[in-house]
């Protein structure tokens, strides 16, 4: 992913709204690359800096920014973790299938 894929999903990630494969391309580049990352902390403090002025609550917002890269992160691994057991299961349960149809068939 180059800036400028990163720049463009920096308020969907701010809003929350990416899929899981986006998110994670998005979050590798911007630990490697500072000038994204500087740009999601702007556009982070001002999308929710807004939001929390009207409820007069606008402080720590560096802390929050960091705490949402890290549950995206954690989302992410869990998801993968998911779609690994899924595949871990079909194996299984196609393993299942043929062990019965020979059992089936040396009958
Ligand atoms: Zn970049």
């Amino acid at each position: 992913m180059d800036c400028k894929q990163a720049e463009k999903l920096i308020p969907d990630f701010i809003k929350g709204e990416m899929e899981t494969r986006a998110a994670k391309q998005f979050l590798e580049h911007v630990k490697k690359c500072p000038s994204c990352k500087e740009e999601l902390s702007i556009q982070f403090l001002v999308t929710v800096g807004m939001e929390r002025l009207e409820d007069g609550d606008a402080f720590n917002l560096n802390d929050e920014l960091s705490a949402r890269l890290q549950m995206a992160e954690s989302h992410i691994k869990i998801r993968q973790r998911l779609q690994r057991g899924l595949y871990y299961f079909e194996v299984i349960a196609m393993l299942i299938v043929i062990l019965v149809m020979t059992t089936v068939v040396f009958i």
